[in-house]
């Protein structure tokens, strides 16, 4: 049995956050977010729910190459195969709803080689911030 990780509001409302979420959040945009609905909770305390969360397997790290924050954290049940989209200009990443590689990627390696596994990770400007160029 997993240990039982004491039920605060600070983890209901972070809980939330990531039912919510559209992509991978680094601890400063879960910060920002909590800080709306929980306040004066401090950064320290985020720190800490999203370590007992990740320890329960409720979310997991994810890293975005490249990104201003490397580290970021998604659900484990939406992590299903699947690739992230960051956008350069507001930090936010995005989850992609297709794999763009699912060709045979065998084809592209040297002759016996065998591909087991990939990752990729698109970069550029989401929908928001590419209409207020
Ligand atoms: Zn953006
Ligand atoms: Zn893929």
């Amino acid at each position: 049995m997993k240990p039982q990780v004491r039920n605060t509001k600070q983890k209901t409302c972070i809980q939330k956050i990531f039912q919510e979420a559209i992509g991978p959040l680094g601890i400063s945009e879960i910060y920002a977010l909590a800080s709306k609905d929980v306040k004066g909770i401090g950064l320290a305390t985020v720190y800490r729910v999203v370590g007992g969360l990740v320890d329960s397997g409720e979310i997991k790290k994810v890293n975005i190459p490249n990104a201003v924050e490397d580290v970021r954290y998604e659900r484990s049940d939406t992590a299903l195969h699947h690739h992230h989209f960051f956008c350069t200009k507001c930090n936010k990443t995005f989850d992609l709803t297709k794999c763009p590689m699912a060709s045979d990627l065998n084809k592209f390696v040297l002759p016996g080689f065998k591909v087991d596994a990939h990752e990729l990770t698109l970069y550029g400007l989401c929908a928001n911030c590419h209409g207020k160029k």
